[in-house]
This record gives C-alpha cells, structure tokens and sequence, in this order.
C-alpha cells in the first residue's frame, strides 16, 4: 500500500498521445502527464504514476539517504546482479561504466533515481509479477528493506 505522502498537490494529466515515454513529469510545476495507453493493462496505471510521484520524493530525501541507495546499487553492482525493478531503470544500468559510478557521472545519478522510483513502483503498486520486474527475488527483498527502513512511514513521505 502506498505510504501517506505530504507535500503541496501534484497535478495529474491523461493525455491522448504524449510522445516517445508512458510520462513526463515536472517537479517545479508539480505535474505529471501520463500517456492514456497506461489505462490499457492493469496496473500499470498506478505502477508508473508511482513511479512519477517518487521523483517528487527522491529530491526531497536528505543527501545521506540518497547516498545510501547508491550504496545498495553498488553493492549489486559489485556482485554482477542482473535485473531491475522497471525497464527506465534497467535500460541505464546497461549502458553505465565502472566511471560512472566511480566518478558519479550524470548516468550514475540518473540511475539512481530512476531504480528508486521503479522500487517505490514495485513496492507500492502491490502486484508481484510484471515482464519489467527482472531482479532476482533475492535482492528485491533487500531493497524491500531499505525502503521501509528509510522512507519515512509513519510520518509521511515528503513530496
Ligand atoms: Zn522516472
């Protein structure tokens, strides 16, 4: 279930044909437009609202937070664990180099965020299975845990 969030409105468009991506999203005007196509299969509606919604709590989460993430994706990283919990952060993780993540290039921290809002995705939208869901079980559980442990819950997660 996804936890309370608390934050100015975000405002949600349907639109008829967006372009190239499911969704477009603006954290200064607080919008996400989100292609009509995401009505067709179930679930996937709510799987990549989510997913745009996280990005509003990726840039208010304290730096030392984020940095911890990065420290769950190297761990991965270091053991060659394949797979992501969505396609917009699995696509980045094929194309990054060691360099990126050694020198934290733009990919490395675009990666970052985009398998944090496919986490919160996976986590949150409350169905197991989904063709871009290819982490081995294994390693979701981890981030399972880094999420409840460092999302704030109870309080409400900042957007
Ligand atoms: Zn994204």
């Amino acid at each position: 279930m996804l936890p309370r969030l608390s934050g100015r409105p975000i405002r949600v468009e349907i639109r008829r044909c967006l372009g190239p991506h499911l969704a477009a999203t603006s954290i200064p005007r607080r919008l996400v437009l989100l292609d009509a196509s995401v009505l067709h299969r179930r679930g996937e509606f709510e799987r990549i609202l989510i997913h745009e919604i996280f990005h509003f709590a990726w840039v208010r989460l304290p730096n030392a937070t984020r940095q911890s993430w990065e420290e769950v994706l190297i761990t991965e990283l270091d053991r060659n664990v394949p797979g992501e919990l969505g396609w917009s952060a699995e696509w980045r993780k094929c194309k990054l180099s060691r360099s990126d993540r050694q020198s934290r290039t733009r990919a490395w921290r675009r990666y970052a965020c985009e398998s944090f809002c496919d986490s919160a995705a996976w986590l949150f939208a409350g169905f197991r299975t989904h063709d871009d869901f290819t982490l081995p079980p294994r390693f979701r559980h981890f981030r399972r845990n880094w999420l409840e442990a460092n999302l704030p819950v109870s309080s409400g997660v900042p957007i």
